[in-house]
């Protein structure tokens, strides 16, 4: 029997009308290191949307799918391409400007972008890579920076605000097929290339109405939302679309991503929620505690893409600012759990719940997976590879224009679900506790060391900033935890210190301890902030952390 309800397309256009026409007076805040912020409502955001679809179209010839890449930072301009490219049936490709030359030189050449949005202040990394980027037809540079960088360059380049000028602020979007590709986002590849994975309209627009829903950020129009994560870091975990659907507002670090300019962003704009890494929280709590300024107009911030240390939400938690933990991946667009407790408990009953990665919400399923690919149960105890299924997670990987999708095996099991790489246990009322990330793990002598728990029990320490732990070899153990320690400013604590510590009040077995140990001055980051072990264990093999 078929149902009798209309079979309406789920479009990033859809999302667009409706952000502009029922929020109109929603604002875009971008920071500028100008005394006064840019200040765009949704209703004019949206309409510079439609001139900026028009003139890719008629000015530079845009047709069909094809990519256009942006590198930029978070900003109103870059708001509008979200909703212009994968309006007009385009597809939008986010570059992270963080990544090195060689790998978006790959990744702008495996998409065969046709157009690249830039920010005035990013052509400087653009470009040197330019001859070697051959698909690259058009350059539009939007915001203040030295243009002269371009003089010669083989594509033509343009003004943003040239560009849409005067166009029509309607645009007639062809009614396309919500399976079709919206915007594509490559993982960084820690092994191998990067992969590409290729959201659709139904998947964005699903996405975003969970990222509405109360057990998830659950924001409305009252709220003003701090984008800290990068737009290339899986489309700032869908809080651009999001913020479209409910007229949340937006505010936006553009390049002031320093600890300093974040603090004062909140303290002038108050907003009421973030959204960032857990790396921005230690630099901005260090920042807060050597000259204090108000956060507390953040009643919750989403923390997530790496482990949250317990010490940093106790931290938070003392400044009058809930962090809720989330994980997610970019293959899972990127919202997988979020810890919201359940209700009705004590701050105290709620702690234990807090500091696990959360619960899955009804559109991803999930499952744990033994060595031998048994599923386990949800006892709390069982401890496997977390797998995941759902409308808004990957299936395959992008193969490159005209290639097949590739599904790599240690990726995607036979079945269909996305292998995450991540290990954990889940408690029999579905809240996930991850270990570590499978690659991470240390292997001592046939046992498991979780490199996150020892992280979180250094960083515990009150004269600890930032710890990494990794795995090294041993001839005896076959691994064993290294720990690279960053101390606070002043702080004096050695590594017998720090090893007491974590037997006496961290709860960590004798055996777990490390007997290496490096006081280093910072822990090398990945291109999104994350603690880079790769780097780590580099270091440790070429003799620099002795
Ligand atoms: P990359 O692989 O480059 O870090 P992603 O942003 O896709 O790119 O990273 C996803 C991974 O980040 C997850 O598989 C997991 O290992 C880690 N991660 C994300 N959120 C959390 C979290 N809350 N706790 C622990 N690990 C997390």
């Amino acid at each position: 029997m078929y149902s009798t309800m209309q079979d309406v397309q789920l479009t990033v256009s859809r999302i667009l009308k409706h952000g502009m026409t029922i929020h109109g007076k929603s604002i875009i805040t971008t920071w500028t290191g100008e005394p006064e912020p840019q200040r765009r409502t949704f209703a004019e955001a949206g309409a510079r949307a439609h001139q900026l679809a028009n003139a890719l179209r008629d000015e530079l010839g845009v047709t069909g799918d094809q990519r256009i890449a942006t590198l930029m930072w978070n900003n109103s301009e870059h708001v509008e391409a979200y909703f212009a490219i994968p309006s007009m049936g385009a597809v939008l490709h986010t570059l992270n400007l963080r990544l090195p030359p060689e790998q978006l030189v790959w990744i702008v050449n495996h998409a065969a972008d046709r157009v690249v949005l830039v920010n005035g202040s990013l052509l400087p990394l653009l470009a040197p890579l330019l001859p070697h980027l051959p698909t690259i037809e058009h350059i539009v540079v939007a915001g203040p920076g030295d243009r002269s960088v371009l003089d010669g360059v083989a594509p033509r380049v343009h003004d943003y605000e040239e560009l849409i000028a005067g166009r029509p602020t309607t645009y007639d979007w062809p009614e396309l097929d919500e399976r079709s590709a919206a915007a594509m986002c490559y993982t960084s590849g820690t092994t191998g290339d990067p992969k590409g994975v290729v959201y659709s309209h139904r998947s964005i627009y699903l996405h975003s109405m969970q990222v509405n829903m109360a057990e998830s950020m659950g924001l409305t129009a009252k709220d003003t939302t701090l984008v800290v994560v990068p737009q290339f870091h899986v489309n700032a975990w869908g809080l651009p679309h999001a913020t479209f659907m409910t007229g949340i507002n937006m505010l936006m670090p553009d390049r002031f991503l320093q600890p300093a300019p974040l603090a004062d962003m909140i303290e002038r704009e108050k907003p009421t929620h973030a959204a960032a890494v857990p790396t921005i929280w230690q630099g901005l709590l260090a920042e807060v505690t050597a000259n204090p300024r108000d956060l507390s107009s953040m009643s919750q911030v989403t923390i997530g893409g790496a482990a949250c240390p317990p010490a940093l939400m106790e931290a938070y938690d003392r400044l009058g600012v809930r962090l809720c933990h989330a994980w997610g991946m970019t293959e899972t667009s990127p919202l997988g759990t979020m810890a919201h407790p359940p209700h009705g408990l004590t701050a105290e009953e709620e702690w234990p719940y807090r500091i696990t990665q959360g619960r899955f919400p009804a559109g991803v399923e999930a499952r744990l997976v033994g060595p031998a690919g048994e599923h386990l149960p949800w006892d709390g105890e069982s401890a496997g590879e977390l797998e995941v299924r759902g409308t808004w997670i990957a299936g395959s990987y992008f193969g490159g224009i005209d290639a097949e999708a590739i599904r790599p095996a240690d990726k995607f099991s036979e079945d269909g679900w996305l292998k995450t790489g991540d290990v954990g246990v889940i408690s029999p009322d579905g809240f996930l506790t991850l270990t570590d990330r499978a690659k991470d793990v240390i292997k001592s002598g046939g046992e498991w060391i979780s490199s996150v728990e020892l992280e979180n029990a250094i960083m515990a320490h009150p004269e600890v900033a930032e710890a990494a732990v990794v795995a090294v070899p041993d001839e005896k153990w076959g691994e064993r935890p290294l720990a690279t320690v960053v101390l606070k400013e002043g702080a004096t604590a050695d590594y017998e210190t720090l090893k007491a510590f974590l037997a006496d009040e961290g709860g960590i077995a004798k055996w777990q301890l490390p007997e290496r140990w490096a006081i280093v001055p910072a822990v090398p980051k990945t291109s999104v902030g994350k603690f880079d072990k790769k780097v780590i264990r580099r270091q440790y093999a070429e003799g620099e952390l002795d």
